[in-house]
């Protein structure tokens, strides 16, 4: 296939300003027309999609991605994780570095290299690790990740307590010109925290993990980001004191950055207690007052797909997530996927590894919250997916411009749908969204100019 003309669609490209009805003609792997010339442009037999009623953009990045290779492969590969993002309308993802070994020197980011490029169906970008087997300890060589072609470096599941480490650490990314994305967590504050203190984890008896031992790591960050002046992103923000420190931040001009996960913007913590609890005291938001009993998922409480680190914040701090994404505080989503194996979260709560999947329903949730709900518009939503994290991560990628590698997403808005496990790429089963009735889908993901995925039946040929 060397020509693909996408006809009849809603394109939008916040990069370069661009909302309206146009086509989009592919050539060789990048994008050779956007509008009505496209259509004239196309070389004889050119593949044609009807997106008709759909909308098109820029290929979807996901910078917060576990793809559990080198290592953890009962959990997740290359080839699952890159299919899942395919299917959740992702062109391009960043895996974190906390595998086995971890990404914390060239030769590992080599290997990511080399699998992706034979087993991933979508880019595979490498962030590696800021300190040594993540352990805070002692500095990873940062310039020879660099080398490598690692676009961030981060200790994403553990977080360098030491001050002085992690200031020296952003001077050296600042001369490699990388960003610093940070896991929030003050080990002294949170200790075994399981859940989000509060009422709810006084309820259940579950160990708290205050707000605070994330706020608190977000103000160092910060300072050590006017110290330095390197580029520091804070990673999955779950607490409203957080969000209003980066609002304040980003108002003095200091080079931080924000990122929300539909989990933390959907739920809250009342949602450990069961499905019950938490319709009666937080889920009004999600599916609208007066949406009926039926339909609702259920759950019981304790289940430990809703466990995940940070943990679900109170409806107050899903408020502030929603608000920051609505004020641009928040400028980037993600969805921390993080796959684990069935019989490692079969267990008490207290026991169960943290996190939980969200490739696959991310794109959905954001839509639902963010837009059905009317905080942001449509392009400002895919901003947060494209041009933004493109920009922090220096990537070519997240537009539509003439010449540019023809990463594209096709997404149906409005479209209806229930997310079921026998329906999911992903190795892993760890998602609290099944049975979920969600609205808005990929339909199709193209990555440089290949149809990574195309929903069955969708997409007439025309
Ligand atoms: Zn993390």
């Amino acid at each position: 296939m060397n020509s693909l003309l996408l006809t009849g669609g809603r394109v939008i490209d916040p990069a370069n300003h661009f909302d309206a009805r146009a086509d989009v003609l592919i050539c060789q792997g990048k994008i050779a027309a956007v509008g009505p010339e496209a259509a004239a442009k196309a070389p004889a037999e050119t593949e044609r999609m009807d997106v008709g009623g759909q909308v098109v953009c820029p290929g979807l990045i996901d910078l917060h991605v576990h793809l559990r290779e080198p290592g953890q492969v009962t959990k997740e590969t290359i080839a699952t994780g890159t299919a899942a993002a395919a299917r959740g309308g992702f062109t391009s993802v960043v895996c974190m570095p906390n595998t086995s070994p971890a990404i914390d020197d060239a030769g590992t980011v080599a290997l990511i290299h080399e699998r992706a490029a034979t087993q991933g169906v979508v880019n595979v970008y490498v962030a590696g690790a800021i300190t040594k087997n993540l352990a805070g300890e002692e500095l990873a060589p940062i310039g020879s990740l660099k080398q490598a072609g690692v676009v961030a470096i981060t200790d994403d599941g553990q977080c360098v307590q030491n001050n002085d480490m992690m200031r020296r650490a952003l001077e050296y990314a600042k001369m490699f010109e990388l960003p610093v994305l940070d896991h929030c967590q003050d080990y002294s504050l949170v200790t075994d925290g399981v859940m989000r203190e509060g009422y709810w984890s006084t309820v259940l008896g579950l160990r708290g993990w205050p707000a605070a031992g994330e706020e608190l790591i977000v103000a160092r960050n910060i300072l050590l980001a006017e110290t330095t002046g390197a580029r520091v992103h804070c990673q999955h923000i779950s607490a409203a004191g957080s969000v209003r420190l980066l609002r304040e931040a980003k108002k003095r001009g200091l080079p931080v950055s924000g990122e929300a996960c539909p989990h933390h913007f959907t739920l809250t913590d009342a949602a450990v207690a069961g499905s019950e609890k938490f319709f009666e005291a937080d889920g009004q938001v999600v599916f609208g007052l007066d949406a009926s009993r039926e339909g609702r998922p259920t759950w019981p409480a304790y289940d430990t797909n809703f466990k995940m680190n940070p943990p679900l914040g109170s409806a107050r701090d899903r408020e502030a997530i929603l608000e920051g994404l609505a004020d641009g505080t928040l400028e980037i989503l993600g969805s921390d996927h993080a796959p684990h194996c069935d019989y490692e979260k079969e267990v008490e709560f207290d026991y169960a590894p943290f996190g939980i999947t969200g490739l696959e329903t991310e794109l959905a949730l954001s839509l639902m919250q963010l837009y059905h709900s009317r905080r942001l518009g449509l392009a400002d939503l895919i901003a947060k997916f494209t041009v933004a994290p493109a920009r922090l991560l220096r990537l070519p990628k997240g537009t539509l411009s003439v010449g540019a590698e023809a990463d594209l997403t096709v997404f149906d808005p409005d479209c209806q749908w229930v997310f079921e496990k026998s329906a999911s790429a992903s190795k892993a089963s760890n998602s609290p969204f099944y049975g979920w009735p969600l609205r808005g889908k990929a339909v199709a993901t193209i990555v440089g100019g290949r149809q990574a995925w195309v929903e069955q039946g969708r997409l007439a040929k025309a």
